[in-house]
C-alpha cells in the first residue's frame, strides 16, 4: 500500500511524508477516525514511505528491495498487532497475531479497508470474542526490543488499539521512552476507548471521511458500472471507502429491513416472537450487533434528516432503504427516533462488556418497545 493507492487524504498525506522527510515523526502516533476512512492503509501506506530506501515524491519508490517486503506485509521490522480469538489446541492466553500471520497477510492484502467483523469472518471466528491479550502486549515489547533487520525503523502497528483494555498500560513504558528508531502506530475508530495514560502520549491524528471527489474517482477506476451509478456510488458511500466496496459489489447486508422487523417486533411485544428474534439475533456475535447498531445509527439520523425536511433526495440512503424509511413513518415520530438514537448508541458501549448477548439484544427489545409504545411526549403537548 502506497499513499497514491488510497483515495483523497492529500492534506494529511502531505503532512505525514513532511514530517518524514523533516525527520520528525512521533514515536507514537494514534490514528482515529470512521471505520472505512482508511486508518490502516494510511498506517501501511506510512510503514512503507519510512521504510523506502529510494523516496521518490512524497511516496515509497515501489521497486527497492525494502518496498517489495513490506508490499507483501513480510518486512522484518514491521510488526503487526490485531484483536485474535482461540486457534487449534492453542490456550487462548497464548494465542498472538503471529499465529494468525498468514491469514492476516491475506485479509490485508485483499480487503485492505475491512473493519474487525470481515477480519474475524476470514479467519471463521465471527461467534467469538476477539482482543489483544497480555501475550501480545509481551510480544510488542519484544519485537521493539530487536535490533533492526534492516537498519531502518522498527515499526509497530496495532490495529483497533481500543482492544488493548487495560493490558495497554504493559506498553506505556515503550510509548514514554521509545528508542530513536522505534514507531508505535495505533489505529482505532473511538479515542476515547484507548487507555487515558496511552492516549495522552500519543500524537493523533484524525481521519476524515474521504472527500466525495476523491471517492468518485477512484471509483471511477475500481469499478465498472454506469456514470450515474458511480455517483450515486459516491454518494451513498459518505467517505466510507469500506462501503463503497460493500455496495459496488452489492454485498451489502439487508440491514434496513432487518432494522424494521426488529422495530415491528418489539413494537408488537408478543413474548414468542420476541424470544425467536433474540436468538437469531444472538447467534450472529458480537461485532455483528455492533454492525448492524451503527448502521440502525446511521439509518435513523438520515430517517430524521427525512422527517425534518420532507425531500428524499438529500438521503444518503438506496432506493430499498427509503422504502423502508417511508413504512417506517407510521410508527416513528422525531422524539421517537431520537430516543431510538440515544439507546443505540448507548448500547454499542454495552456490547463490548462482560455481558451475556441474550440478556442485552433482550433489554434492547424491551426498551425500544418502551420507547414506540410511550405516549408521554404527545400527552405534554
Ligand atoms: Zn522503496
Amino acid at each position: 500500500m502506497y499513499f497514491k493507492d488510497i483515495p483523497g487524504h492529500t492534506d494529511l498525506k502531505a503532512y505525514v511524508s513532511k514530517i518524514v522527510g523533516e525527520n520528525r515523526v512521533p514515536h507514537a502516533i494514534l490514528l482515529v477516525g470512521g471505520e472505512g476512512y482508511g486508518k490502516l492503509a494510511l498506517a501501511l501506506a506510512l510503514a512503507a514511505y519510512l521504510q523506502c530506501t529510494d523516496r521518490k515524491d512524497g511516496d515509497a519508490c515501489g521497486t527497492c528491495s525494502n518496498c517489495k517486503k513490506t508490499q507483501q506485509l513480510i518486512h522484518p521490522d514491521i510488526h503487526f498487532s490485531f484483536p485474535v480469538v482461540t486457534k487449534g489446541k492453542l490456550k487462548r492466553a497464548d494465542t498472538t497475531s503471529q499465529h494468525f500471520l498468514p491469514e492476516w497477510r491475506s485479509f490485508v492484502l485483499s480487503k485492505p479497508y475491512g473493519d474487525l467483523n470481515e477480519w474475524l469472518q476470514h479467519i471463521g471466528a465471527t461467534d467469538k470474542r476477539a482482543n489483544i491479550n497480555v501475550a501480545e502486549c509481551n510480544q510488542i515489547l519484544k519485537n521493539l526490543s530487536l535490533v533492526t533487520y534492516e537498519g531502518g525503523y522498527k515499526i509497530q502497528i496495532v490495529w483497533y488499539a481500543d482492544l488493548l483494555g487495560k493490558e495497554g498500560n504493559r506498553i506505556l513504558k515503550l510509548v514514554e521512552e521509545p528508542s530513536d528508531d522505534t514507531i508505535i502506530i495505533l489505529i482505532s475508530h473511538n479515542r476515547n476507548a484507548i487507555l487515558n495514560t496511552l492516549r495522552s502520549r500519543c500524537q493523533i491524528i484524525s481521519v476524515p471521511p474521504v472527500d466525495d471527489t476523491a471517492l468518485l474517482e477512484h471509483i471511477n477506476v475500481q469499478f465498472d458500472l454506469s456514470p450515474e451509478d458511480k455517483q450515486e456510488l459516491a454518494f451513498l458511500s459518505a467517505g466510507n471507502i469500506r462501503k463503497a466496496y460493500l455496495l459496488g459489489h452489492n454485498t451489502e447486508m439487508n440491514y434496513s429491513e432487518d432494522l424494521f422487523e426488529w422495530l415491528r417486533t418489539a413494537y408488537k411485544g408478543d413474548p414468542e416472537l420476541i424470544v425467536t428474534q433474540v436468538d437469531a439475533y444472538a447467534g450472529q456475535g458480537r461485532q455483528e450487533l455492533i454492525n448492524f447498531l451503527e448502521y440502525g445509527l446511521h439509518f435513523l439520523r438520515e430517517y430524521l434528516l427525512l422527517l425534518n425536511s420532507g425531500d428524499q433526495n438529500i438521503l444518503k440512503l438506496t432506493e430499498t432503504e427509503k422504502e423502508v424509511a417511508l413504512k417506517m413513518g407510521k410508527i416513528l415520530d422525531v422524539n421517537k427516533t431520537e430516543g431510538l438514537k440515544n439507546l443505540f448508541e448507548t448500547a454499542i458501549g454495552y456490547v463490548h462488556r462482560n455481558l451475556s448477548l441474550k440478556s442485552l439484544i433482550m433489554h434492547i427489545t424491551l426498551e425500544i418497545n418502551a420507547i414506540l409504545r410511550s405516549e408521554v411526549d404527545n400527552l405534554v403537548t
